[in-house]
Protein backbone atom coordinates (compact mmCIF):
# COMPACT_ATOMS: atom_id res chain seq x y z
CA UNK A 1 0.00 0.00 0.00
CA UNK A 2 1.00 3.47 -1.03
CA UNK A 3 1.98 5.61 2.02
CA UNK A 4 2.30 9.45 1.71
CA UNK A 5 3.73 12.15 3.63
CA UNK A 6 2.52 15.47 3.06
CA UNK A 7 4.95 17.99 4.15
CA UNK A 8 4.16 22.28 4.57
CA UNK A 9 7.04 24.37 3.68
CA UNK A 10 8.62 22.01 1.36
CA UNK A 11 10.36 24.75 -0.38
CA UNK A 12 12.48 25.81 2.43
CA UNK A 13 15.72 24.70 4.25
CA UNK A 14 14.48 22.44 6.58
CA UNK A 15 11.41 21.28 4.71
CA UNK A 16 13.18 20.50 1.72
CA UNK A 17 15.81 18.06 3.89
CA UNK A 18 12.04 16.29 5.11
CA UNK A 19 10.72 15.87 1.63
CA UNK A 20 14.10 14.26 0.31
CA UNK A 21 14.67 12.16 3.71
CA UNK A 22 10.90 10.66 3.61
CA UNK A 23 11.08 10.26 -0.22
CA UNK A 24 14.62 8.28 0.54
CA UNK A 25 12.45 6.24 2.98
CA UNK A 26 9.93 5.16 0.74
CA UNK A 27 7.08 7.42 0.95
CA UNK A 28 4.80 9.16 -1.58
CA UNK A 29 5.47 13.17 -1.32
CA UNK A 30 2.79 15.78 -1.54
CA UNK A 31 5.34 19.32 -1.37
CA UNK A 32 3.34 21.83 -0.38
CA UNK A 33 5.10 25.56 -0.64
CA UNK A 34 3.61 29.05 -0.89
CA UNK A 35 5.28 31.40 -2.90
CA UNK A 36 9.31 30.28 -3.56
CA UNK A 37 8.92 29.18 -7.23
CA UNK A 38 12.73 28.51 -7.39
CA UNK A 39 12.99 26.49 -4.08
CA UNK A 40 10.20 24.26 -5.21
CA UNK A 41 11.78 23.72 -8.58
CA UNK A 42 14.81 22.99 -7.10
CA UNK A 43 13.27 20.24 -4.39
CA UNK A 44 11.70 18.93 -7.57
CA UNK A 45 14.74 18.22 -9.46
CA UNK A 46 16.37 16.26 -6.42
CA UNK A 47 12.68 14.37 -5.79
CA UNK A 48 12.67 12.95 -9.48
CA UNK A 49 16.07 11.63 -8.78
CA UNK A 50 14.87 9.63 -5.83
CA UNK A 51 12.24 7.93 -7.80
CA UNK A 52 9.46 8.58 -5.55
CA UNK A 53 6.05 9.51 -6.22
CA UNK A 54 5.19 13.04 -5.74
CA UNK A 55 3.54 16.18 -5.97
CA UNK A 56 3.82 19.62 -5.79
CA UNK A 57 1.21 21.84 -4.25
CA UNK A 58 1.37 25.71 -4.19
CA UNK A 59 -0.82 26.98 -1.24
CA UNK A 60 -1.47 29.01 2.00
CA UNK A 61 -1.18 27.08 5.54
CA UNK A 62 -3.69 30.16 6.84
CA UNK A 63 -6.36 29.60 4.48
CA UNK A 64 -8.73 26.54 5.29
CA UNK A 65 -10.40 26.18 1.94
CA UNK A 66 -6.89 26.03 0.06
CA UNK A 67 -5.34 23.56 2.61
CA UNK A 68 -8.98 21.21 2.09
CA UNK A 69 -8.43 21.26 -2.02
CA UNK A 70 -4.59 20.02 -1.25
CA UNK A 71 -5.99 16.97 0.98
CA UNK A 72 -8.72 16.24 -1.58
CA UNK A 73 -6.18 16.21 -4.28
CA UNK A 74 -3.83 14.15 -2.09
CA UNK A 75 -6.42 11.65 -1.67
CA UNK A 76 -7.50 11.13 -4.96
CA UNK A 77 -3.93 10.77 -6.17
CA UNK A 78 -1.90 9.19 -3.34
CA UNK A 79 -4.97 7.25 -1.66
CA UNK A 80 -4.94 9.69 1.33
CA UNK A 81 -1.93 11.07 3.71
CA UNK A 82 -0.44 9.03 6.56
CA UNK A 83 2.16 11.17 7.82
CA UNK A 84 1.64 15.01 8.00
CA UNK A 85 4.54 17.18 8.61
CA UNK A 86 3.70 20.83 9.48
CA UNK A 87 6.97 22.78 8.53
CA UNK A 88 6.06 25.68 7.20
CA UNK A 89 6.58 29.00 9.38
CA UNK A 90 7.60 32.79 9.41
CA UNK A 91 9.70 34.11 12.02
CA UNK A 92 9.87 37.86 12.81
CA UNK A 93 12.81 39.65 14.84
CA UNK A 94 11.06 42.81 16.42
CA UNK A 95 10.51 44.81 20.14
CA UNK A 96 7.56 43.42 21.38
CA UNK A 97 6.10 47.10 21.00
CA UNK A 98 6.97 47.35 17.38
CA UNK A 99 4.63 44.40 16.71
CA UNK A 100 1.50 45.37 14.48
CA UNK A 101 -1.88 43.73 15.60
CA UNK A 102 -1.70 42.92 11.93
CA UNK A 103 2.22 41.18 12.09
CA UNK A 104 0.24 39.47 15.09
CA UNK A 105 -2.43 38.36 13.07
CA UNK A 106 -0.47 36.88 10.31
CA UNK A 107 2.41 35.08 12.55
CA UNK A 108 -0.14 33.52 14.29
CA UNK A 109 -2.61 32.59 11.02
CA UNK A 110 0.49 30.48 9.53
CA UNK A 111 2.30 29.00 12.05
CA UNK A 112 -0.37 28.05 14.88
CA UNK A 113 -3.85 28.39 12.64
CA UNK A 114 -1.76 26.73 9.67
CA UNK A 115 -0.96 23.25 12.00
CA UNK A 116 -5.17 23.41 13.24
CA UNK A 117 -6.07 23.70 9.35
CA UNK A 118 -3.74 20.99 7.94
CA UNK A 119 -4.41 18.94 10.97
CA UNK A 120 -8.34 19.49 10.55
CA UNK A 121 -7.88 18.31 7.10
CA UNK A 122 -5.78 15.03 7.97
CA UNK A 123 -7.43 14.05 10.85
CA UNK A 124 -10.38 12.44 9.44
CA UNK A 125 -8.65 9.95 7.43
CA UNK A 126 -5.99 8.86 9.71
CA UNK A 127 -9.16 8.00 12.34
CA UNK A 128 -10.97 6.00 9.41
CA UNK A 129 -7.47 4.13 9.11
CA UNK A 130 -6.68 3.72 12.47
CA UNK A 131 -3.00 4.92 11.96
CA UNK A 132 -1.28 8.17 10.92
CA UNK A 133 1.67 10.27 12.37
CA UNK A 134 1.53 14.22 12.74
CA UNK A 135 4.91 15.61 13.26
CA UNK A 136 4.95 19.79 13.74
CA UNK A 137 8.07 21.67 13.59
CA UNK A 138 8.25 23.91 16.74
CA UNK A 139 10.78 25.75 17.93
CA UNK A 140 13.01 25.98 20.93
CA UNK A 141 11.93 29.13 21.64
CA UNK A 142 8.36 27.97 22.18
CA UNK A 143 10.15 26.02 24.93
CA UNK A 144 12.38 28.83 26.52
CA UNK A 145 11.11 31.83 24.71
CA UNK A 146 13.35 34.36 22.88
CA UNK A 147 13.86 38.15 22.97
CA UNK A 148 12.37 39.73 20.70
CA UNK A 149 10.37 37.10 19.11
CA UNK A 150 7.62 37.27 21.76
CA UNK A 151 5.22 36.30 19.03
CA UNK A 152 7.15 33.87 17.15
CA UNK A 153 7.62 31.79 20.52
CA UNK A 154 4.27 31.91 21.66
CA UNK A 155 2.93 30.51 18.50
CA UNK A 156 5.51 27.92 18.98
CA UNK A 157 4.77 27.13 22.16
CA UNK A 158 1.05 26.82 21.09
CA UNK A 159 1.62 24.46 18.50
CA UNK A 160 3.47 22.18 21.69
CA UNK A 161 0.03 22.55 23.27
CA UNK A 162 -1.60 21.55 20.22
CA UNK A 163 0.66 18.46 19.84
CA UNK A 164 0.48 17.39 23.44
CA UNK A 165 -3.69 17.57 23.61
CA UNK A 166 -4.19 16.26 20.19
CA UNK A 167 -2.10 13.34 20.49
CA UNK A 168 -4.40 11.89 23.35
CA UNK A 169 -7.37 12.89 21.90
CA UNK A 170 -5.75 10.62 18.68
CA UNK A 171 -4.28 8.24 20.91
CA UNK A 172 -7.17 5.58 20.79
CA UNK A 173 -6.60 6.09 17.11
CA UNK A 174 -3.44 4.78 16.92
CA UNK A 175 -2.27 8.54 15.32
CA UNK A 176 0.45 9.59 16.92
CA UNK A 177 1.39 13.26 17.10
CA UNK A 178 5.14 14.73 18.36
CA UNK A 179 6.52 18.04 17.47
CA UNK A 180 10.31 18.52 17.10
CA UNK A 181 11.73 21.77 18.37
CA UNK A 182 15.39 22.55 16.64
CA UNK A 183 17.34 25.07 18.04
CA UNK A 184 19.39 27.00 15.31
CA UNK A 185 19.52 25.73 12.10
CA UNK A 186 21.33 27.10 8.92
CA UNK A 187 18.21 28.26 6.82
CA UNK A 188 17.04 31.21 5.01
CA UNK A 189 14.94 31.85 8.19
CA UNK A 190 18.37 32.90 9.94
CA UNK A 191 19.70 34.83 6.92
CA UNK A 192 19.01 38.35 8.39
CA UNK A 193 22.02 37.09 10.45
CA UNK A 194 25.72 38.33 9.87
CA UNK A 195 28.56 35.51 9.94
CA UNK A 196 30.05 37.14 12.62
CA UNK A 197 26.35 37.36 14.25
CA UNK A 198 26.30 33.44 13.54
CA UNK A 199 29.63 33.18 15.01
CA UNK A 200 29.13 34.21 18.05
CA UNK A 201 25.77 32.52 18.59
CA UNK A 202 27.30 29.24 17.58
CA UNK A 203 30.05 29.60 20.61
CA UNK A 204 27.03 29.82 22.88
CA UNK A 205 26.04 26.31 21.67
CA UNK A 206 27.37 23.58 23.44
CA UNK A 207 28.32 21.57 20.04
CA UNK A 208 29.64 25.18 18.56
CA UNK A 209 27.74 24.97 15.44
CA UNK A 210 24.80 25.39 14.02
CA UNK A 211 22.48 22.63 13.45
CA UNK A 212 22.12 21.72 9.56
CA UNK A 213 18.48 20.92 7.59
CA UNK A 214 19.44 17.29 7.47
CA UNK A 215 19.64 16.35 10.68
CA UNK A 216 16.04 17.91 11.47
CA UNK A 217 15.02 15.40 8.78
CA UNK A 218 16.36 12.81 10.55
CA UNK A 219 14.73 13.08 13.79
CA UNK A 220 11.44 13.56 11.67
CA UNK A 221 11.83 10.39 9.78
CA UNK A 222 12.20 8.34 13.18
CA UNK A 223 8.82 10.12 13.86
CA UNK A 224 7.34 9.00 10.38
CA UNK A 225 8.57 5.56 11.08
CA UNK A 226 7.27 2.66 12.44
CA UNK A 227 10.10 2.88 14.71
CA UNK A 228 8.27 5.54 16.72
CA UNK A 229 4.77 3.50 16.95
CA UNK A 230 5.26 3.82 20.77
CA UNK A 231 6.27 7.25 21.00
CA UNK A 232 3.52 10.08 20.96
CA UNK A 233 2.67 13.64 22.86
CA UNK A 234 6.69 14.35 22.73
CA UNK A 235 8.84 17.19 21.93
CA UNK A 236 12.28 16.21 20.57
CA UNK A 237 14.39 18.89 21.01
CA UNK A 238 17.93 19.12 18.41
CA UNK A 239 19.50 21.78 19.52
CA UNK A 240 23.36 20.91 19.97
CA UNK A 241 22.97 21.05 23.74
CA UNK A 242 21.75 24.70 23.98
CA UNK A 243 18.37 24.62 26.17
P1 LIG B 1 12.55 28.69 5.61
O1 LIG B 1 13.69 28.15 4.83
O2 LIG B 1 12.29 30.15 5.63
O3 LIG B 1 11.23 27.91 5.18
C1 LIG B 1 9.96 28.30 5.60
C2 LIG B 1 8.94 27.56 4.77
O4 LIG B 1 7.61 27.95 5.20
C3 LIG B 1 9.04 27.93 3.28
O5 LIG B 1 8.89 26.76 2.52
C4 LIG B 1 7.83 28.83 3.07
O6 LIG B 1 7.28 28.77 1.76
C5 LIG B 1 6.84 28.25 4.06
N1 LIG B 1 5.77 29.20 4.32
C6 LIG B 1 5.88 30.46 4.83
N2 LIG B 1 4.67 31.06 4.86
C7 LIG B 1 3.78 30.14 4.38
C8 LIG B 1 2.36 30.15 4.16
N3 LIG B 1 1.60 31.21 4.47
N4 LIG B 1 1.79 29.04 3.64
C9 LIG B 1 2.52 27.96 3.32
N5 LIG B 1 3.86 27.88 3.50
C10 LIG B 1 4.47 28.97 4.03
O7 LIG B 1 12.73 28.30 7.15
P2 LIG B 1 13.18 26.94 7.85
O8 LIG B 1 14.33 27.29 8.71
O9 LIG B 1 13.28 25.84 6.87
O10 LIG B 1 11.93 26.72 8.82
C11 LIG B 1 11.06 25.57 8.77
C12 LIG B 1 10.38 25.45 10.11
O11 LIG B 1 11.36 25.23 11.12
C13 LIG B 1 9.60 26.70 10.53
O12 LIG B 1 8.39 26.32 11.13
C14 LIG B 1 10.51 27.35 11.56
O13 LIG B 1 9.79 28.13 12.47
C15 LIG B 1 11.14 26.12 12.21
N6 LIG B 1 12.39 26.41 12.88
C16 LIG B 1 13.48 26.88 12.21
C17 LIG B 1 14.65 27.14 12.90
C18 LIG B 1 15.88 27.68 12.23
O14 LIG B 1 16.82 28.06 12.94
N7 LIG B 1 15.94 27.74 10.90
C19 LIG B 1 14.71 26.91 14.29
C20 LIG B 1 13.60 26.42 14.94
C21 LIG B 1 12.44 26.15 14.23
P3 LIG B 1 7.76 29.77 0.56
O15 LIG B 1 9.23 30.02 0.79
O16 LIG B 1 7.44 28.95 -0.66
O17 LIG B 1 6.96 31.01 0.67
Amino acid sequence: MKKCALITGASGGIGSEIALRLANDGFCIAACYYSDEKGILELEEKLRHTGAEYKVYKADVSDHEQIKDVFTDAAEVFGGVSVLVNNAGIAQQKLFTDITPEEFDRITAVNFKGVYNCCHCAVPFMVSRKSGKIINISSMWGIYGASCETVYSATKAAVIGLTKALARELAPSNIQVNCVAPGAIDTKMNGNLSNEDKAAFAQEIPMGRFGTAKEIAGVVAFLASEDSNYVTAQVITADGGLT
